[in-house]
């Protein structure tokens, strides 16, 4: 006999008749059953989140519910207790249609003892596990216990409606076992299935929790991926697959060696809808197939050649570090009034061997996905420092040198000291050195943002806020922080003669940096008419075409003058 007791709950507004199934019960097995009462429907689902039960027994009359919604509000709240309904009316329809509801069992008050209720409670227990059973097996895969087809269709038909309110893709792959049925010929159908089971194993190890794995059948398995941000991000997820299967299999004291072909389709970027979907990565499956399996392939071709473009760049790019294939060029930036150079901006470039110079509007956002802008920074710093300080030492007249930080190395938590001791290593003192940052950097955390800018000032490096008037631009934070420069975005520079807002707002700009204190410039400036607007609404600084191009270290000494040299430089132009 089993000793174990049950927990039981029972939900009757009676108390004369919930006392009476207590009695009977404990007269008829004492000691078996911790029974608690509740009067009400509320009380009910309190109690059920609080405890475990083994078995609920309860009234279809309460004072907060009526019939048999009772039973539905109770699975939708805990789907895993058996219920017993314990009803005033002997009704035969009423009886079927609460165990249609979910319901174990039906028993009419007053009509048998304790024995018959403590027998229905153990029919009840026993048929919930059977029908728990019965669900597992509908929806796993008996060998593997991974989803089955029903599951994942249920699944991927949630994936996508949940991608569609979140904005996010569903990555959907196919994957086959290349020549599977040479294992089950050789080594028989037990060794298959022993292999099926690990690789079924490996590829949870390769996915988030989150994600779902099923096998739809013989070698053929499926992984939903959700949450994709990017290609790539289900990219790595197939590179991850086609590592973990490199691995040995043992296989009764062999050692098997499989690989996968592995399709990727992309809701909502390909086909739309579950059939759809299966078909693109069934499709892209044996593409994978026909290039000579173990690898991936996603569905379009677009897909695929952008993704080669971005391994190819990628791996150029880790190169080109070493290789030190970087470049600096340096854009003058001038006072309008005096004339003077008053600093200049180091930009990058990346001198390919094969493509000659590529813009960094091409391979910044590259670097920094992949992290490289690290290392990137870091060189851009040292060098455009020990340039600055080299110019110093020949005579010229010391400027400031501007850096572009990236926003992506905004949150790192040793930023300001990375930055101050690469400067240091310079020889630069911090004071030749500004930092152009996005505002978009600046406003993801605020209180951190202040820290690090805190940090900055205190070596004496100055702060602007590049690409002004694009991003927040939230008068709230422009006091809060401690910078020196607003840098008018070149956007609103361009059409100031031909667009009244624009123009407006490069002048309310000006005038709200002057009533800050702030230091004001205005980038991509290609005429004089826009200098000259500039100049009249009392921007005090420029930088641009119109006066000088960003141009290699050595042809960019044009427009340094010597210390000695007091008398003002006039503006080179060189557009
Ligand atoms: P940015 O910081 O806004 O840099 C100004 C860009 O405008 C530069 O493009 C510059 O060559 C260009 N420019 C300057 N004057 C004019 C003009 O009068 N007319 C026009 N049409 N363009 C002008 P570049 O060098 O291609 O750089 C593009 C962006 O790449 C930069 O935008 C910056 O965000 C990023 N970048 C460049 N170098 C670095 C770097 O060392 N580190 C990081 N993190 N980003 C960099
Ligand atoms: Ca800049
Ligand atoms: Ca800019």
């Amino acid at each position: 006999m089993n000793t174990a007791k049950i927990n039981l709950l029972v939900i009757e507004d009676n108390p004369g008749d919930a006392r009476l199934v207590v009695d009977l019960l404990h007269e008829a097995r004492p000691e078996k059953y911790v029974i608690e009462c509740v009067a009400t429907l509320k009380e009910a689902l309190r109690s059920i989140e609080n405890n475990t039960y083994e078995i609920i027994l309860t009234d279809l009359a309460l004072p907060d519910s009526e019939g048999y919604d009772i039973v539905s509000s109770i699975l939708a709240h805990d789907d895993e207790i058996p219920i017993i309904v314990l009803s005033g009316q002997d009704s035969d329809a009423l009886a079927i249609k609460v165990v249609q509801m979910g319901a174990q069992d039906y028993l009419v008050k007053g009509q048998g003892d304790g024995y018959l209720i403590n027998r229905a409670i153990g029919y009840a227990i026993e048929r919930k596990k059977i029908q728990k059973g019965l669900n597992y097996l509908a929806q796993y895969d008996s060998l593997t216990g991974l989803a089955n087809r029903l599951l994942f269709k249920e699944r991927l038909e949630h994936a996508i409606t949940r991608a569609d309110r979140t904005k996010s893709m569903v990555g959907l792959m196919f994957i086959d076992l290349d020549r599977f049925k040479n294992i089950n010929d050789t080594l028989g159908h037990d060794a298959g299935d022993t292999l099926l089971v690990e690789v079924g194993e490996r590829l949870k190890k390769c996915t988030r929790e989150s994600d779902t794995i099923a096998r739809l059948g013989g070698d053929e398995f499926t992984v939903i991926l959700e949450d994709i941000n990017h290609i790539e991000d289900a990219s790595l997820v197939a590179l991850n697959i086609l590592e973990a299967m490199a691995d040995r299999f043992k296989l009764n004291d062999n050692d098997v060696f499989i690989s996968p072909s592995i399709g990727i389709t992309l809701y909502p970027l390909d086909e739309c809808g579950y059939d759809g979907l299966l078909k693109n990565a069934d499709t892209a499956m044996y593409q994978a197939k026909d290039a000579g399996r173990n690898c991936y392939r996603f569905y379009t071709a677009e897909m695929n050649e952008q993704l080669l473009a971005q391994m190819t760049m990628e791996t150029k790019l880790r190169n080109a570090i070493e290789k030190q294939e970087f470049v600096l060029h340096y854009q003058p930036k001038f006072n309008i009034y005096s004339r003077e150079l008053i600093g200049a901006e180091a930009l990058i470039r990346w001198s390919d061997p094969d493509k000659g110079m590529i813009s960094p509007a091409l391979f910044i956002p590259l670097a920094e996905e992949t992290g490289l802008i690290g290392s990137i920074t870091d060189w851009v710093i040292g060098e455009a420092c020990k340039q600055n300080s080299k110019w110093q030492l020949q005579g010229y007249k010391p400027f400031r040198m501007a850096i572009n930080l990236s926003p992506k190395q905004f949150n790192q938590d040793d930023i300001a000291k990375r930055i101050v001791s690469q400067i240091i290593c310079s020889d630069l003192s911090p004071k030749y050195v500004e930092l152009e940052i996005t505002e978009g950097a600046l406003v993801k955390d605020v209180e951190k943002s202040n820290e690090i800018l805190n940090e900055l000032k205190m070596k004496g490096v100055h702060v602007s806020i590049d690409d002004f008037g694009t991003g927040y631009s939230s008068l709230s934070y422009l006091k809060k922080f401690p910078l020196d420069t607003l840098k008018i975005d070149q956007s609103f520079v361009r059409d100031i003669m031909i667009d009244a807002d624009d123009a407006a707002i490069v002048s309310a700009i000006i005038a709200m940096a002057k009533s800050l204190r702030l230091n004001v410039i205005a980038e991509g400036v290609e005429t004089q008419a826009q200098l000259d607007y500039l100049q009249a609404k009392g921007c005090n600084e420029a930088q641009g075409y119109y006066l000088g191009r960003p141009l290699p270290a050595d042809e960019f000494v044009r427009f340094l003058s010597s210390k000695s040299d007091s008398s003002t430089t006039p503006i080179i132009h060189c557009a």
